[in-house]
């Protein structure tokens, strides 16, 4: 199974993608948690992303497919993966579409969560208190948003194109949405 996950900040990706791995038996790679990642050990490139991510904005595509492109070749993606926060640009869609052609693979799924905007944005600030992550400001939460709705919402529409696209109520409570999810990609794949 490969598939990606999308949806805006706050619409539970991170949390979902980690069971929907567990039950394919695939690595959910997040471009997200590798930056996070970067940036406390101090790497140049979480050095390089740290700036982009305080101020809500993406990380430069040269170096985000970069990364990809190494993680993708692992040997664990060999049965499949999920893409949890990648592609986010119509560019990133471009580089990962050349990804998968050369190794002669294809995307079986893009499942999109939804969730109404003020559910998001009190998700979003709950978070900031438990995980106190850098770019949960009420600011930059709203910047974050705005640059999913110019950049990444319109990739909706690109997978739709391609009949790929499951969308997935994401509101309620966690256990609900997996139960939800799991059924959609059940649908597919039958
Ligand atoms: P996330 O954990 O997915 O919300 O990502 C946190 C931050 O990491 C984003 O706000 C971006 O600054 C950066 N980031 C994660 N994925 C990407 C991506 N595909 N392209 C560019 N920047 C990204």
């Amino acid at each position: 199974m490969r598939l990606i996950i999308m949806g805006p900040p706050g619409a539970g990706k991170g949390t979902q993608a980690s069971t929907i791995a567990d039950r394919y038996g695939i690595p959910a790679i997040s471009t997200g948690d590798i930056f996070r990642a970067n940036v406390s050990e101090g790497t140049p490139l979480g050095r390089e992303a740290q700036r982009y991510m305080d101020a809500g904005e993406y990380v430069p595509d040269e170096v985000t497919n970069a990364m990809v492109r190494d993680r993708l070749a692992e040997p664990d993606c060999e049965p499949g993966f999920l893409l949890d926060g990648y592609p986010r640009t119509v560019a990133q869609v471009e580089e990962l579409d050349g990804m998968l052609d050369a190794a002669g693979v294809s995307l079986d799924v893009v499942l999109v969560l939804t969730v109404e905007d003020e559910v998001l944005v009190r998700r979003l600030l709950q978070r900031a208190q438990v995980e106190g992550r850098a770019d949960d400001t009420e600011e930059v939460i709203r910047r974050r948003q705005e640059v999913y709705r110019e950049q990444t919402a319109p990739l909706i529409e690109v997978y739709a194109g391609r009949d790929l696209l499951v969308e997935v109520d994401g509101m309620g409570e966690v256990g609900e949405v997996t139960t939800r999810i799991f059924g959609a990609l059940d649908r597919v794949s039958a």
